[in-house]
């Protein structure tokens, strides 16, 4: 873990901060905290209860991203998978004594749709309050598993309203073949559910483009694209006074992970810049300034962008994946 456990505010300045970091407001930079065989990608060929046989390789990346982030004097929200912070409690106190947000990802990362409103509920309840007596803070944002909250799954909204959290970043403005909602709002706004709960939604940066938004703040695309695509996205994000909401997962930063027998075109897209993701962060973070959701909420709150009404139009979601592959092999992929 990091020598440095001060809170990031109490460090000093790093040495060679630019003009523009310097003059930037904070964007937010956040992490789904989960195994590699998390992904939904993994799902097809990891079965549930093989997940305990799998060798765990979070705690390395995550060290390697704190110590990048009290380098750069940054923070970060980092949405937790119920069932690492079950078995690596250690290593979520270790985030938080860092000064970063934990926020909640979910249980056991079940897709919205496959558990339905009751479920729902007490999936989040349940994940917010391990994560909340595993770090002794309070939990208070959200983010879907595989950014599964879309219009056929609105209902999530009022459950999430309901449970009090304060905010949400799971609608992905994009069309995509697993998740996505084409035309939500870019930027952050109150998202509406069909029962009229109301939490604010904190979107991944995408970028627009051929008349389509480009999901350029994270993932696949960010490992696949030029680093200057997404710090032209976030630019452009400052010119309209937003703030960006950038994510990626600790096994995008861990090109030595198992190779898992997925399809090829699925495990291309789970591997794609595996071995330049963390110099692509470390650039992001040299030329902007980061912080928490937690701590940009206000200001995000303040100019967030009209209400929007999620579940009119469910007939446009994207079906799932299509493809299932029923056995895996954990070791690498001849
Ligand atoms: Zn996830």
């Amino acid at each position: 873990m990091s020598q440095d456990a001060r809170k990031p505010a109490e460090r000093p300045a790093p040495p060679a901060e630019s003009d523009r970091r310097r003059r930037s407001h904070a964007h937010v930079l956040s992490f789904d905290v989960e195994e590699y065989f998390h992904a939904e990608a993994a799902a097809g060929c990891v079965r549930r209860q093989d997940w305990s046989q799998l060798p765990p390789r979070l705690r390395a990346p995550v060290e390697r991203i704190l110590a990048m982030l009290a380098e750069h004097r940054a923070s970060a929200t980092f949405f937790i998978l119920g069932w690492v912070g079950r078995r690596e409690p250690e290593l979520v106190r270790a985030i938080a004594r860092e000064g970063h947000e934990i926020a909640c990802h979910g249980m056991d990362h079940g897709m919205i749709d496959r558990l339905g409103p009751a479920r729902f509920g007490r999936d989040i309840r349940d994940c917010r309050s391990l994560l909340e007596d595993v770090s002794g803070g309070r939990v208070r944002g959200y983010r879907a598993p595989t950014f599964s909250l879309t219009h056929r799954t609105a209902w999530a909204i009022d459950v999430l309203a309901a449970a009090d959290f304060e905010y949400d970043s799971s609608i992905f403005p994009i069309r995509h073949d697993r998740y996505g909602v084409p035309d939500a709002p870019p930027d952050p706004h109150v998202a509406v559910g069909p029962g009229g709960g109301r939490v604010l939604e904190l979107p991944p940066l995408t970028v627009r483009a051929a008349g389509m938004n480009w999901p350029v703040g994270g993932g696949g695309y960010f490992r696949l694209l030029p680093g200057w695509v997404t710090r032209a996205a976030i630019v452009a994000a400052e010119r309209r006074g937003r703030r960006a909401m950038v994510y990626l997962h600790p096994w995008e930063l861990d090109p030595g992970q198992p190779v898992l027998d997925m399809p090829r075109a699925a495990l291309w897209r789970h591997r794609v810049g595996l071995a330049t993701t963390a110099a692509k962060l470390r650039r992001l973070l040299r030329r902007f300034r980061f912080a928490s959701a937690a701590e940009c909420l206000d200001a995000i709150r303040s100019r967030a962008g009209p209400a929007y009404r999620y579940g009119r139009d469910a007939g446009d979601d994207r079906g799932r994946a299509s493809f299932r592959v029923k056995s895996y092999r954990p070791g690498v992929r001849k």
